[in-house]
C-alpha cells in the first residue's frame, strides 16, 4: 500500500479567543452557540492508494486539496487520525526522510521550484543531498532528464525554459531521487495547453512504464480522464471515490461540488437530453467520444 489514511482531520491554527472573563478574575456567562466551531481544512478522510495507481484529486478552491497533498508526505501532520506512507507513519519524525524520498511533490509555480543554474545542476540537487555517489548521481541525472524529454536542454539555464519544460525539470529532480510516488498539486495550473500536455504525457509515462504512483491534483477536468481513479473533495470531506467515468456520470454531484464535467461529457449529455440519443454518459475523453460518434454515424447501435 502506498498511502493509508484513517480518520484524518487537520485544521490550521485559529487566532485564540481572548479569555476576557478569566483576566478579570470572574466568570461571566458566554453563549456557547455564538462561539464559532472549529473548522477543519480536511475532515475525517479515509482512503488508501495502492502502489502503481494513478489517482486524480479534484475539488473547488479551498476544498482541502493542498492540505491533503501536504499530509501525504509529512509536510503537515494529521491532527486526528493517521497517515501511513509505504508502512511509515508520518507522525514518527524518525521516518521523515524515508517518506520524503519516497513521495516527491510538484507545486503550482515552476519558478519557485528551481534552484540550479543549469538543468543538470538542478536535477542533481536532490540525489546530491541524499549522498548518492558521484558516478551513480551522473547516471541518475542523465536518465531522469532523458525520461522527461529534456536531453537537448541539459546545459541550459532553467529560467530560459517554458513553463511546461520547467515543470518537467522539477519532475526530473524528483525522479533522480528514485521516488515511489509523485504528488502534483495543480502543477499544470500556470501552464499553457502545450505545457500542460507535455507534463501530463510525462506523468502518464512514469505511471505506465516506471510503475510510479501518481496523485494528480487538478482543476482541469480533461486531465482527470487520464487517471484510473478520481477522488472528489468538498469542504474538506471526501464526497466521491470511483473511476473518472463514474465521477462524471454523477453530473449533479460534480456541479454541486463547484466543478464542471469535461467538454465531451457535456456534449454527450446534451445529445442525449436535447436530441434524444442514448449515448453512454461515462464518455470523458476525446478519443472514446470520437469512436462512439463514428459508430453512431455508421448506424451501429452498439456504440459501447
Ligand atoms: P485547496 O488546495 O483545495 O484550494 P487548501 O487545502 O489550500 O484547499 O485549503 C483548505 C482550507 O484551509 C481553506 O479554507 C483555506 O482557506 C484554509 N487554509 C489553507 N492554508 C491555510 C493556512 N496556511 N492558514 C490558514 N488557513 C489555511
Ligand atoms: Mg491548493
Amino acid at each position: 500500500m502506498m498511502f493509508d489514511l484513517k480518520n484524518v482531520s487537520f485544521s490550521y491554527e485559529e487566532t485564540e479567543r481572548e479569555p476576557e472573563y478569566e483576566k478579570r478574575g470572574k466568570k461571566i456567562n458566554i453563549d456557547e452557540t455564538l462561539i464559532p466551531s472549529k473548522v477543519f481544512a480536511v475532515e475525517n478522510l479515509n482512503f488508501t492508494i495502492k502502489k502503481g495507481e494513478f489517482v486524480a484529486i479534484v475539488g473547488r478552491n479551498g476544498s482541502g486539496k493542498s492540505t491533503c497533498a501536504k499530509l501525504l508526505n509529512g509536510l503537515l501532520l494529521p491532527e486526528n487520525g493517521t497517515v501511513i506512507v509505504d508502512s511509515f507513519d508520518t507522525k514518527n519524525s524518525e521516518f521523515i526522510w524515508e517518506i520524503r524520498s519516497r513521495v516527491g511533490m510538484v507545486f503550482q509555480n515552476p519558478d519557485n521550484q528551481i534552484i540550479g543554474t543549469t538543468v543538470e545542476e538542478d536535477v542533481a540537487f536532490g540525489p546530491e543531498n541524499l549522498g548518492v555517489p558521484y558516478f551513480e548521481m551522473v547516471e541518475r541525472v542523465n536518465s531522469a532528464i532523458e525520461t522527461v524529454g529534456l536531453s537537448d536542454h541539459k546545459s541550459r539555464e532553467p529560467h530560459l525554459l517554458s513553463g511546461g519544460q520547467k515543470q518537467r525539470v522539477a519532475i526530473a529532480g524528483i525522479l533522480a531521487m528514485k521516488p515511489k510516488c509523485i504528488v502534483l498539486d495543480e502543477a499544470t495550473a500556470m501552464l499553457d495547453p502545450i505545457g500542460r500536455r507535455e507534463v501530463i504525457k510525462v506523468i502518464t509515462k512514469l505511471n505506465k512504464e516506471h510503475n510510479i504512483t501518481v496523485v494528480l491534483i487538478t482543476h482541469h477536468m480533461d486531465e482527470v480522464a487520464k487517471a484510473q481513479r478520481a477522488i472528489l473533495i468538498d469542504k474538506g470531506k471526501m464526497v466521491f471515490d470511483g473511476t473518472p467515468g463514474e465521477l462524471f456520470s454523477h453530473r449533479e454531484e460534480v456541479y454541486e461540488a463547484g466543478l464542471e464535467t469535461p467538454q465531451v461529457s457535456q456534449l454527450f449529455y446534451l445529445l442525449n437530453k436535447e436530441e434524444g440519443f442514448n449515448l453512454p454518459e461515462d464518455t470523458i475523453d476525446v478519443d472514446t467520444a470520437c469512436a462512439r460518434l463514428e459508430a453512431l454515424l455508421k448506424g451501429d447501435n452498439h456504440v459501447h
